[in-house]
């Protein structure tokens, strides 16, 4: 029997238990706390309830809208989605698609192009290939199918403009999967829609993505963790705990999103480059950047580079990454040197390597 375990929700399981032990952070204000289901994982908002904020069912209803505007655009999952369309769709025409989406879309290919291809929003016909889409199955493909689904990824075959927002296909047969980086640009969206309804002071997660808007009102910056990879079942542990002001935090995992069968694991994460699942030792990739658009899509990619190529991509480009990697049955952690410039609240108790 295979099983599709959970979703990875890799921060803020921690964060919020930690956060739960520490003072009321709103400084004389409610916290106002909005949980849901959204993109086959879970949400959460708190945000400091301050004078002039909309009432917290104004918030809750806005949220929920965002989350299911969003889900309407992007879902694979859905035969409606406006993605699913794109995908059905065999002209290679410019096909007019909402804002929403080319501006992901565009973000996606700067990523693709900035990491080789290792992040590619085209590899939706390997995910279904290799057992990931909707209908999960373990059995390896065989090298002629494997062939000519390659043949159909590849991210310069897809061009993407804001204005007017549309996607154009290369090749007819193209197929956009852009949940590594949806989930981000979610989070994003939640954001700039508290920022406009007045919220100075927030933190608004997505399946383990996360983004803060300044620190609590009493000065003190949010605190956010970084779970370790363990296995599914685990009790979550943090592995960091971060000081988060202004910024966005993304992590990609092998941990919790994994195909099993008698005792094969298959990443749900694909190297476009030669069209199989990641097999090396890289457990978790984590990001801080501005957007948690661009964390997410940089954490899934860095997933596919693995440590080294990770590592020294991220020090070209000034990326601010801690990766996790299983090393002779330890966890082993990596860090760039913009990740060492941010405030670091915990004490990791496992070894660190250097570099
Ligand atoms: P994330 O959890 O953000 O790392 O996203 C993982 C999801 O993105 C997978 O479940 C696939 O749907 C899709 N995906 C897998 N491999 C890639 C890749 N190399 N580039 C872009 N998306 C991918
Ligand atoms: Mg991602």
């Amino acid at each position: 029997m295979h099983s599709v375990l959970g979703a990875i929700r890799a921060a803020l399981a921690v964060a919020w238990g930690l956060l739960a032990l520490w003072p009321v952070p709103c400084a004389g204000d409610p916290l106002v706390e909005l949980e849901g289901r959204t993109m086959g994982t879970g949400y959460s908002v708190l945000v400091c309830a301050e004078a002039g904020l909309p009432p917290r069912a104004d918030l809750a209803r806005g949220v929920e809208a965002i989350l299911a505007r969003i889900d309407a655009e992007l879902s694979t999952w859905r035969d409606d989605s406006e993605l699913a369309r794109f995908n059905a769709a065999r002209s290679t025409g410019w096909i007019s698609v909402s804002p929403e989406t080319a501006a992901v879309a565009v973000a996606a290919l700067s990523v693709s192009r900035r990491t080789g291809g290792a992040f590619d929003p085209t590899v939706a016909p390997l995910v279904e290939l290799w057992g990931f889409g909707r209908r999960p199955s373990l059995a390896e493909p065989d090298p002629e199918a494997l062939a000519r689904t390659r043949a159909r990824v590849g991210y310069a075959a897809l061009t993407a403009r804001e204005v007017p927002p549309a996607l154009r296909k290369a090749r007819a047969d193209l197929e956009l999967d852009l949940s590594a980086i949806a989930k981000g640009r979610a989070v994003d969206a939640l954001a700039e829609f508290l920022a406009d309804q007045g919220a100075r002071h927030f933190l608004v997660e997505i399946g383990g993505e996360l983004r803060a808007r300044s620190g609590r009102p009493d000065g003190r910056p949010w605190r956010v963790a970084v779970e370790a990879p363990e296995e599914d079942g685990a009790e979550p542990r943090a592995w960091a705990v971060l000081a988060l002001a202004d910024a966005a935090l993304a992590t990609s995992g092998d941990y919790r999103r994994t195909l099993e069968q008698d005792g094969v694991l298959r990443s749900h994460i694909l190297d476009p480059r030669v069209g199989e699942p990641v097999g090396h030792d890289l457990a978790s990739a984590s990001v801080v950047a501005d957007t948690a658009m661009q964390a997410d899509a940089l954490a899934t990619a860095l997933l596919v580079l693995g440590s080294r190529a990770g590592l020294r991509l991220a020090e070209e480009e000034g990326w601010a990454v801690l990766l996790i990697e299983r090393r002779d049955g330890r966890l082993v952690e990596h860090t760039s040197t913009a990740f060492d410039r941010l405030t670091r609240i915990d004490r990791p108790p496992l070894a660190r390597a250097g570099g």
